[in-house]
């Protein structure tokens, strides 16, 4: 009997064999990727036993055209009362309205965490020498950093008020601003002219963004990540943070997350610190919390990438590290993505590639990045058989030179497969 996935007073998710989820099909794309992938995760659950109740919902394009409406409220409540959804690409609407939907159901969710696992499958093209080495899971802090979305433009009341508070309560730190003031836009305009360029009269435009960064935004995420790292047998977690210039944001999130490290996991200074390892004894024994710069990291995901596994770090820096990484092995076509908040239970999966518009409808398109995204959500179910089936099933696949366009076009001699028949492929390996 279909029922709904609900909550333990422990916080645990109870999973039924037959669990209502709701899913989006999504924009441009969607239409080719959602059934493949449904096609492959229903045969998987059935091989082990269970069987999913899908329950369509609407955003995006397909909600706008029936209901007048991108993202509608009973679209949020489905995904609130069910607790676990998934979700195919989506337009952002241009110009007005909501920003992004998917930023937009991250925030009414709550869902904090970003998850994005990143690892080779054996067979697919890559720009690196060993892409084999990479196999990292990125806990990106989905709420916080310059995403949260205060933004003044430059030039507008806003900004102006903003101006005049710091000239009024912050004076040095409005001198830090280059051109904050019209004293020093003319005196740049003037050392223009001096060498000959035409002087012009600029008012005063200062675009001003807030980056806030929260003890308990950070606590939360790097907690998340820990645990992560526990229940899964990983090595290591390493905070990738930019603190040696944005020491207050930045390096704050490092010194909490160090501080849940020690405060929740019972960790110990490793070599005298500030690295810190669990000990034996407790959960995790062995695990070492570790930090690294942003820059430094990307550059060492390129040249000694077996160093990292589990890594937490803030919004933006996750957005650039998790491409980075998906291309490393193979590109966006197969990179899967998860929004998750612990506490409550809710969870949304998604393909992290857009809609590609100019595919949709082709039949044509890699359903790899929202299967896998499936298969992130079988595991957060503790379906990890029917997770496990799909993986090696999909491996064999691609071994077998059974690959979508984006993969066959780096492949000497390979002919493209549709999007159905990738799916099917795998359904036939299972
Ligand atoms: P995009 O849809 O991700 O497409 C960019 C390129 O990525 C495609 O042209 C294609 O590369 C490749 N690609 C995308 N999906 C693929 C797949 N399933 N298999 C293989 N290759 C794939 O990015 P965009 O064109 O910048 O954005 C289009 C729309 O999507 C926008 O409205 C944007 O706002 C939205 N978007 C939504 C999400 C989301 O819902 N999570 C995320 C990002 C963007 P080639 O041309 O090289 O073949």
């Amino acid at each position: 009997m279909a029922e709904k996935i609900t909550r333990a007073a422990n916080g645990t998710l109870v999973v039924p064999d037959e669990p209502i989820i709701p899913y989006l099909e999504g924009d441009g794309t969607g239409v080719d990727i959602w059934p493949a992938t449904q096609l492959v995760l229903d045969a998987a659950a059935a091989k082990f036993g269970k069987k999913i109740a899908w329950k369509e919902v609407l955003a995006g394009e397909k909600a706008f055209d029936a209901t007048g409406n991108w993202l509608p409220d009973e679209t949020v409540e489905a995904f609130r009362d069910y607790l676990i959804g998934i979700k195919g690409p989506l337009t952002t609407p241009v110009g007005g309205g909501i920003r992004s939907l998917n930023v937009a159901l991250r925030q009414l969710l709550d869902l904090y965490v970003c998850l994005r696992p990143v690892r080779y499958f054996q067979g697919v093209p890559s720009p690196v020498k060993r892409p084999e080495d990479v196999d990292m899971v990125i806990f990106r802090e989905n709420t916080e950093d310059i995403y949260a979305g205060i933004e003044y433009v430059a030039g507008s009341d806003e900004s102006a008020k903003f101006l005049a508070f710091l000239a009024e309560s912050f004076p040095e730190q409005l001198a830090k601003i280059r051109f904050g003031t019209k004293e020093q836009t003319d005196g740049w305009q003037d050392e223009m002219a001096a060498i000959g360029a035409p002087r012009r009269d600029l008012p005063v435009e200062v675009g001003i963004g807030i980056k806030p960064v929260t003890r308990s935004g950070t606590e939360r995420l790097v907690f998340a990540a820990i645990q992560y790292a526990i229940d899964h047998g990983r090595s290591s977690v390493t905070l990738v943070h930019k603190g040696n210039i944005m020491k207050f944001t930045e390096g704050a999130f490092r010194d909490w997350g160090y501080g849940v490290a020690k405060g929740h996991f019972g960790a110990v200074d490793l070599d005298g610190g500030p690295w810190q390892v669990i000990p034996e004894g407790r959960p995790g024994a062995g695990i070492v919390i570790k930090d690294v710069i942003a820059d430094a990291f990307l550059q060492q995901i390129l040249t000694r990438p077996a160093e990292y596994d589990v890594v937490a770090t803030l919004n933006l820096n996750g957005d650039y590290i998790s491409d980075a990484l998906a291309a490393e092995v193979g590109g966006i076509g197969i990179a899967p993505g998860a929004n998750v908040n612990y506490i409550t239970g809710h969870g949304i999966f998604e393909a992290t590639h857009g809609t590609a518009p100019k595919y949709a409808g082709q039949d044509k398109v890699n359903p790899g990045s929202l299967l896998l995204s499936g298969v992130l959500m079988f595991e957060h179910l503790g379906w990890n058989d029917a997770a496990k089936a799909i993986v090696d099933a999909m491996e064999a696949t691609i071994s077998a030179q059974i690959v979508t366009y984006d993969f066959a076009r780096m492949l000497d001699g390979v002919e493209p497969v549709k999007c159905s028949e990738f799916a099917q492929a795998i359904v036939d390996r299972l």
